[in-house]
């Protein structure tokens, strides 16, 4: 055999070669999907090491999820043929960022152990500092104002550096007060929430540059994944690291950093510098520009929501001097057909550098769309071509269905249980896992069994009334002494004085309600009931009051949840069904269908690919129907294009002629990214899930007129039909959808309830 030089370089393309070998210097590979961007970045590594360029320790490379880390160590393991001594700094920005963070810790006002939130403690502490400045939080909640304070973290903003007009805007003018005192908590409680992660680094870095050169000495090579998709917080994070490490001062004739003096005037961009601190800590440009090495495509920019700037991509060139910058453009993932399809679609962007993408892979099939019914006929459908493609030897681990709303998952989730089929879902909870799906089967369990103690305790104090730790805590002991259940120890505990008057009258209360709910259960359906329920417990008052940028999605849910109770007789039956769903938790190398998130599958590749909800209002979403301009809707074509190009040998489209949206049954119009398909690459297909073509008669005219539409396309936009065919009733009733927050909401910690993968 050959060296292992060789064996880990034979394969690649000259251009992928030349990106791997050419390790002096930045450079930027700028390249379509699929054609070995991340591959070439690994490579690099066992470049970088089988050269003995730099120890392992000396290696910085961030990939955009965990997962995409793990992977990459493993490839790096197999490439190497060897395990490699040490590990490279190998991970997400945060998992890295949040490493340095505690060998430092007590130079930010923190020590080594710190906690890092998670969302739930993130909010229940806003919640205390409303209180303290008396803030109503029915009017301001905490929710949003988590949001806001994410949203300043992704751009790199410390309180004093909120402008502020944006820190106006919560509270009657206190909200950047309250993000000071936030942050002044978290240093009390020893903790961090997932922004500060790099914030609180960035601060570290800026205010010790000893600390900075440290690790600028220490990484000689930095490669990053997914570059198109940084936000500004990790831009500066990069940009402090990849700055050679000299004495201080920076050198006369340095380039000032263009994020000073950039041009869209972005008073954030410049606050995030901090006054005094000149070029010393941010000139990037010294006199031996870093080994780095970024990856990144322009038209895979699907993060602009969550405070991603695909400008950073595009002015690599000019923060690096001398910058080489590498096009690859042959796609070794998908057939002719798919890729055919994906890229002309994405011509349609007009905000876009544009690049050519060739493959010399077969032509393979073509791209199917089908039009279904209804959402249910789409799931059957699918689960049935899911099943063919079984019968066929395909194993389900190269099947992936991507959705553009994760409630579009919840269909699926039950069709594969009746099913039998094996599936997991990416980067989120399952449907039936989420925080307000599981708050409001607590309350249906209550109905059903009075001595579900769990599903009660759930929501004793769901939505607030008045009935906190203390109360349950008695009521447990309650229940303990008398081996009753709780429910029964509160219906004992409120005919005595052991609480307080408030107290005692909110807890009557709510178990007067669920004996007036189990005596209704007689005689009303079952999901009428739940709807009540849900209306007089409050629970759907507290999310739309909710004013955070993923109370949206949750009430979808919550709707969503009615609906799937239809399928079953009862209350009994529906519940029986959940513990089954809930219970089918398989293991993590079992062979398995996977469902996620059009956001959660960038980066990853499938050889079957579902794509279904492909409607006006879904895809592209309403929200970005409703906006002005263009943004909005290009970064959902991006988002089209990343989910053809996930596909190694078919893409599956579907559409449904009707669709509950936000608990409404709506006649639905085919999304016009069908209209921007190529007629070449693409089958009309029927239904397998359905009545056919002519069955049930009902399907509407929309599915034939964007059949007529795939051969006419190019002279008539077939949006502008479209959109002359809007039915009127759905226009601003959109709220989102979870994975599309409002412009506030830069969450970036996937752990929240975003469809986004975890981890980040
Ligand atoms: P994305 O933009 O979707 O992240 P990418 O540019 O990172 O895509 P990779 O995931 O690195 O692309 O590669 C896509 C597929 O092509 C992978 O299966 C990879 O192993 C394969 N591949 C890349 N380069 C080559 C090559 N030179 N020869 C054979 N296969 C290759
Ligand atoms: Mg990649």
């Amino acid at each position: 055999a050959a060296s292992g030089g060789a064996r880990y370089l034979a394969g690649l393309n000259t251009e992928q070669r030349d990106a791997v070998e050419t390790l002096d210097g930045p450079v930027l590979v700028l390249a379509g999907a699929g054609t070995g961007k991340t591959r070439v970045l690994t490579t690099r590594i066992a470049h970088i090491l089988s050269q003995g360029r730099a120890r392992p320790g000396e290696i910085l490379s961030v990939t955009f999820t965990n997962k995409a880390a793990r992977e990459m160590k493993t490839r790096l393991a197999e490439m190497l043929g060897q395990a490699v001594e040490g590990m490279p700094w190998l991970g997400t920005f945060h998992s890295i960022a949040g490493r340095i963070l505690r060998s430092h810790a007590e130079l930010v006002q923190l020590k080594s152990n710190f906690t890092v939130l998670d969302v739930d403690d993130q909010i229940r502490l806003l919640k205390q500092l409303l209180q303290a400045e008396n803030i109503d939080d029915k009017r301001w909640p905490a929710r949003m104002l988590a949001g806001l304070i994410d949203g300043w973290k992704n751009r790199g903003l410390m309180p004093s550096q909120v402008p502020p007009g944006e820190a106006a805007v919560f509270g009657n003018g206190k909200g950047g007060k309250l993000y000071a005192s936030y942050q002044e908590r978290l240093k009390i409680l020893n903790a961090a929430d997932f922004g500060d992660l790099l914030l609180e680094n960035i601060r570290l870095f800026r205010e010790h540059p000893d600390v900075l050169r440290q690790y600028q000495s220490r990484f000689k090579f930095i490669l990053v994944d997914e570059y198109q998709d940084t936000n500004v917080a990790q831009y500066l994070w990069l940009r402090l690291l990849s700055q050679a490490p000299s004495s201080g001062s920076s050198l006369p004739g340095s380039p000032r950093p263009s994020i000073a003096s950039s041009e869209d005037g972005s008073p954030a961009l410049d606050a995030a510098r901090r006054p005094g601190d000149d070029d010393k800590s941010v000139a990037v440009a010294g006199p031996a520009p870093k080994n780095i090495c970024c990856v990144g495509d322009d038209d895979q920019s699907i993060y602009g929501w969550r405070g991603a700037e695909v400008d950073n991509i595009l002015r690599f060139e000019h923060d690096f001097p001398g910058a080489k910058v590498i096009r690859l453009e042959r796609n070794y993932r998908s057939t002719a057909h798919i890729l055919a399809a994906a890229s002309h679609l994405i011509t349609h962007n007009e905000g876009r550098l544009g690049k050519t993408l060739r493959t010399e892979d077969v032509e393979g099939e073509k791209v199917t769309v089908t039009g279904a019914w209804d959402s249910e006929e789409e799931a059957r459908g699918i689960g049935e071509e899911i099943e063919e493609l079984q019968r066929k030897g395909e194993p389900l681990n190269d099947i992936a269905i991507l959705v553009r709303a994760s409630y579009q998952m919840r269909e699926f989730e039950d069709r594969f249980v009746t099913l039998g089929l094996p599936y997991r879902v990416i980067g989120g909870p399952r449907f039936y896992e989420r925080a307000e799906i599981r708050d409001a089967l607590a309350y249906l369990r209550v109905i059903n069994s009075p001595a579900d103690d769990l599903a009660f305790e759930r929501i004793i104090n769901v939505p607030k009334r008045g009935l906190g730790d203390a109360t349950v805590q008695m009521l447990h002991d309650h229940a303990r002494k008398r081996r009753i259940p709780l429910f029964e120890a509160a219906r004992a505990v409120v005919e005595t004085d052991e609480l307080k008057p408030k107290a005692r009258g909110s807890l009557r209360g709510l178990i007067l309600q669920f004996e007036r709910w189990r005596t209704q259960r007689e005689v009303t359906p079952h999901t009428e009931l739940a709807e009540i329920v849900l209306d007089e417990s409050g629970y759907t008052e507290m999310w739309q009051k909710d004013r955070s940028a993923d109370a949206a999605g949750r009430l979808d849910n919550l709707k969503e949840l009615i609906r799937s109770m239809e399928e079953f007789e009862n209350l009994h039956g529906f519940l029986e069904h959940i513990s089954l769903v809930m219970d089918r938790e398989g293991a993590a190398d079992e062979d398995a269908v996977s469902l996620m998130t059009l956001h959660s599958a960038k980066g990853l590749e499938f050889d079957n690919v579902f794509l279904p909800g492909w409607e006006e209002g879904l895809f592209p979403s309403q929200r970005t129907l409703d906006e002005q301009g263009r943004a909005g809707l290009e970064e959902e074509r991006r988002l089209a294009h990343v989910g053809l190009t996930r596909a190694r040998r078919r893409a599956k489209i579907y559409f449904a002629t009707n669709r509950r949206i936000h608990g409404t049954w709506t006649t639905t119009i085919p999304s016009r990214f069908l209209d921007e398909l190529p007629a070449d690459s693409v089958e009309i297909t029927e239904s397998k899930g359905g009545s056919g073509w002519g069955g049930a008669g009902g399907y509407g005219p929309s599915r034939f007129d964007n059949v007529e539409s795939f051969g006419s396309s190019y002279s008539t936009p077939g949006w502008q039909r479209a959109q002359a065919r809007r039915p009127a009733s759905r226009g601003a009733s959109e709220g989102g959808f979870q994975e599309e927050p409002s412009p506030f909401a830069g969450r970036d910690p996937f752990g929240g309830s975003f469809g986004g993968p975890f981890g980040r």
